[in-house]
């Protein structure tokens, strides 16, 4: 009875029967006899010994669980070696097919929760979290073994028993993950780098002190590069603390509406509507201190333009032009600029090699938003490896589909 019927991954078997049993699909298969080779001594037999029906949790077929009921043929061999036959769908010892457990495995790194996957599945919670962790031992833990030369390395707030945050390192060229720290102190950093990081040239991060002190420390003299999303972020972040700072003298109403209305002080003036302008020229005129910095970061948003421009061939009338910027800082004697242009100064060697080649950061974002979202979801991630694992499997796997299963 339906010996003709075609099911993916049963190419090698015969179905003889379909039946629903208390709204489950059992699907009846059983191999034909073919020679095996015995495991002893290795001669080919086709003697039949006996047969076991042996129940097999499968894939769901046509929106139901579906169990294999495999008759499983056991050869005898003249040297009386008994053996079972071969199969390609399930392996031995095992209550699940090769393709249940295929699937359950791109889905604990695809889905929300173990709990979500294994009632998907019908299965238990741990038997999705062991072959997840399975999944993590077998593909994550022996990559990283040779940093490549760029790296991107970045940190996020992760809350594992491990840390607060953590540190992610992605290669600089193809823009991939390739490890997360469990935290971002600097022993943690140095003896990672000191293990791994042999062929490293260059390295993108932001201005933290500490990062800077590893990689030193660690790599010797690699190129670091400030990231530029980081080192721009600092003038907005000091045009924000003065208008803050002034506002706070303000009237309740125009204390209110400036804050509401405070992306006016950081869109490019060039995409202010009309409105916009209004409301920028009144908070302006309220404050000659408040006009001075934005005026600053405004100038500073045009240096790094044309530095973007010049690039490495004119990098030196983009130093001199950041030059000038300090002395326009100084000048003016804004504290929260003078702060920030001091963190320039530290790491003008670093910012200035962020237009001699063109890596930075910007894409770890993405990433660290994916992060995010798996943090979320919970997931039971107070374990730092298997959050680690979950985020690198789930970029390995991003473009697999998720329709699997
Ligand atoms: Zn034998």
């Amino acid at each position: 009875m339906n010996s003709n019927i075609f099911l993916p991954g049963f190419e090698d078997v015969t179905v003889t029967l379909m039946e629903e049993v208390e709204e489950k699909l059992c699907i009846h298969v059983e191999r034909s006899v073919e020679p095996h080779t015995c495991p002893v001594c290795h001669t080919v037999t086709q003697k039949i010994h006996d047969y076991r029906i042996q129940k097999i949790k499968h894939l769901k077929m046509f929106e139901r669980q579906t169990l294999l009921f495999y008759r499983k043929r056991r050869y005898v061999c003249p040297c009386g070696k008994r053996f079972a036959e071969e199969n390609t769908f399930v392996e031995r010892y095992q209550r699940l097919s090769v393709e249940l457990n295929q699937a359950i495995k791109i889905r604990s790194i695809k889905g929300k929760t173990f709990k979500e996957i294994s009632e998907v599945y019908g299965t238990s919670a741990s038997t999705v979290v062991r072959r997840f962790d399975q999944l993590a031992e077998n593909t994550v833990n022996e990559e990283a073994k040779e940093l490549p030369k760029v790296i991107a390395i970045d940190e996020y707030k992760g809350d594992t028993k491990e840390g607060k945050y953590q540190l992610i390192i992605a290669n600089g060229m193809t823009k991939e993950p390739i490890d997360i720290l469990p935290n971002r102190y600097k022993n943690t950093i140095k003896h990672y780098l000191k293990k791994y990081g042999a062929q490293v040239e260059v390295v993108v991060m932001d201005m933290s002190p500490s990062f800077k002190a590893a990689v030193q420390q660690a790599l010797g003299k690699p190129v670091i590069v400030a990231d530029r999303f980081h080192f721009v972020r600092s003038m907005y972040w000091a045009l924000d603390g003065v208008r803050r700072r002034i506002q706070s003298n303000w009237h309740d109403y125009d204390r209110k509406k400036c804050k509401k209305m405070r992306y006016v002080f950081y869109k490019r003036s060039n995409k202010l509507t009309e409105d916009d302008k209004w409301y920028l020229q009144r908070y302006l005129d309220l404050s000659p201190v408040l006009r001075k910095a934005y005026e600053l970061k405004e100038l500073f948003c045009r240096w790094f333009d044309k530095a973007k421009q010049n690039g490495e061939e004119h990098i030196l009338q983009t130093k001199n032009a950041l030059y000038r910027f300090y002395e326009e800082v100084d000048k003016e004697g804004i504290p929260e600029f003078t702060k920030a242009a001091q963190t320039l100064k530290n790491w003008q060697i670093e910012i200035l090699n962020s237009f001699s080649n063109n890596f930075s950061n910007g894409f770890l974002e993405g990433i660290n938003n994916l992060t995010k979202v798996i943090k979320r979801n919970a997931f039971g991630f107070r374990s730092f490896q298997r959050f680690r694992a979950k985020i690198l499997l789930t970029h390995k796997y991003k473009r697999l589909g998720s329709h699997i299963g």
